[in-house]
């Protein structure tokens, strides 16, 4: 059996595009809509024969996209039919089951991703006014809390990898952990953490199975190197190397814009290169020349600022000898010895990575030894990731985390039985952020 279908405007179904409904009409600002399924449903819950009981009115907040592809927010009402069922000792009453909106919610699924979508763009307040300040700023944040939520749940128990990373990053808009699986050939990022503090990092740690990790890898943050040594006694800590020589840069830039504030941004960025940076300008053949000539031009400009500028000059050669000391090739005694030497020369000048060299003095090592076996490149592309984010103006930290946990399918892993989550690929949230970058740069 089947209710009668009433009269369909095919075009206005197209243009609100949900498979499950059909629109009857336009009217006061509204599209009506039923469902596309005309049978008569089972009962839900006995399974039995039941009948068309009466149409109840169900109003939601939707968006379809203009020509452009730009959302626009529209009004949609949904004319729910009710069934009865006929079962004597059942005659329960229900609605049809529908996949466009969730529960009680007032907003379409769509919407919901819309709005997390925009998350990464504008702020709040700014996608309030995108959807024409037809829905408040407080179902915005609801709406990005809650499906980072839902989303969360979802995940279940955890992966432990072997080899765990947990670095922390600071954007001008929030500050964050990542956990990352550390084991070079799975790359994978279980979770992010939307502060730092002890709290958060013990919480995390309790989702895993302590006793299967072998080795922490972590940046030069005091929070979660001695959470994770109160945490897990026993197991190695490696300090990344190249988190202290990112420290030991942000004090040097530092000093650049205190003691040459004149100073033209070129030569302040050529002055923050790596020897390889500068020796190895990316090129295609026929520009050697001129490559040629920038290295010199570069290096000219360098020993200018240095010559004229002393204190630039002495911590920009105390910056080229940690590059070559935290290099593969060099001993270990030799980060003791930079210390001591910019100790005496320099000490003002990097302060924060001498302090850092002398707490962490064993958990550097730690990598250090192992760096010819590790490569850690996780680290560097973690780096990468954060200088990504960094771009977008405005988000908060459960829109950061909608968007580097739930936007690419997750690995899962089986064991004893168990379905665990291990976490989303590294290099596809990279390939889906810079999507997401290139799609707001645009916008802008
Ligand atoms: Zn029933």
């Amino acid at each position: 059996m089947s209710r009668p279908p009433k009269a369909v405007n095919y075009d206005l179904t197209a243009i609100l595009g949900l498979d499950e409904l059909e629109v009857i009409r336009y009217e006061d600002g509204q599209y009506i809509a039923m469902n596309a399924d005309h049978e008569v449903p089972k009962c839900i819950y006995c399974g039995g024969d039941t009948r068309n009981h009466d149409t109840r009115t169900r109003s939601f907040y939707d968006c379809i996209k203009d020509e452009e592809g730009e959302p626009q927010f529209i009004y949609l009402t949904y004319e729910q039919y009710m069934y009865q069922c006929l079962n004597t000792d059942c005659h329960s009453l229900f609605p049809r089951k529908i996949d466009f909106a969730r529960g009680n919610s007032k907003l379409t699924k769509r919407l919901e991703e819309m709005i997390v979508h925009y998350g990464m763009f504008l702020s709040y307040g700014d996608i309030k006014c995108k959807f024409e300040n037809k829905i408040s700023r407080t179902t915005v944040k609801e709406t990005i809390s809650n499906w980072t939520k839902r989303h969360d749940e979802d995940r279940g128990a955890f992966y432990t990898p072997e080899i765990l990373c947990i670095i922390s990053f600071e954007t001008t808009k929030v500050n964050y952990i990542l956990i990352a699986d550390g084991v070079d050939e799975n790359k994978c990022i279980l979770d992010v953490l939307p502060d730092i503090g002890s709290g958060q990092v013990m919480s995390i740690l309790s989702r895993f199975d302590k006793s299967k990790i072998k080795r922490v890898v972590v940046d030069v943050n005091p929070t979660i190197v001695d959470t994770i040594r109160d945490q897990l006694p026993g197991v190695e800590i490696q300090v990344h190397t190249s988190a202290l020589l990112l420290c030991a840069k942000k004090e040097f830039e530092l000093l650049i814009n205190s003691e040459g504030p004149h100073l033209y941004k070129v030569d302040r960025q050529s002055l923050l290169k790596s020897p390889q940076e500068l020796a190895t300008l990316e090129g295609s053949s026929n520009e050697v020349k001129w490559l040629n000539d920038q290295i010199t031009y570069e290096n000219n400009r360098i020993s200018h600022i240095t010559g004229t500028k002393p204190r630039i000059g002495a911590a920009y050669e105390n910056m080229i000898n940690l590059y070559k000391v935290l290099s593969t090739d060099s001993d270990y005694t030799n980060l003791k010895k930079w210390e001591d030497t910019v100790s005496i020369v320099c000490p003002e000048d990097f302060e924060l990575t001498i302090a850092y060299i002398e707490h962490y003095m064993e958990e550097l090592l730690n990598f250090y030894l192992r760096r010819t076996k590790v490569t850690m490149e996780i680290y560097n592309e973690l780096v990468i990731l954060n200088n990504i984010i960094d771009e977008f103006k405005a988000y908060s930290a459960d829109v950061l985390r909608s968007k580097i946990l739930y936007q690419v399918e997750p690995l899962l892993a089986e064991v004893d039985g168990k379905t665990l989550w291990r976490g989303v690929p590294l290099e596809k949230v990279l390939d889906i952020t810079k999507k997401l970058l290139n799609e707001w740069r645009r916008r802008r």
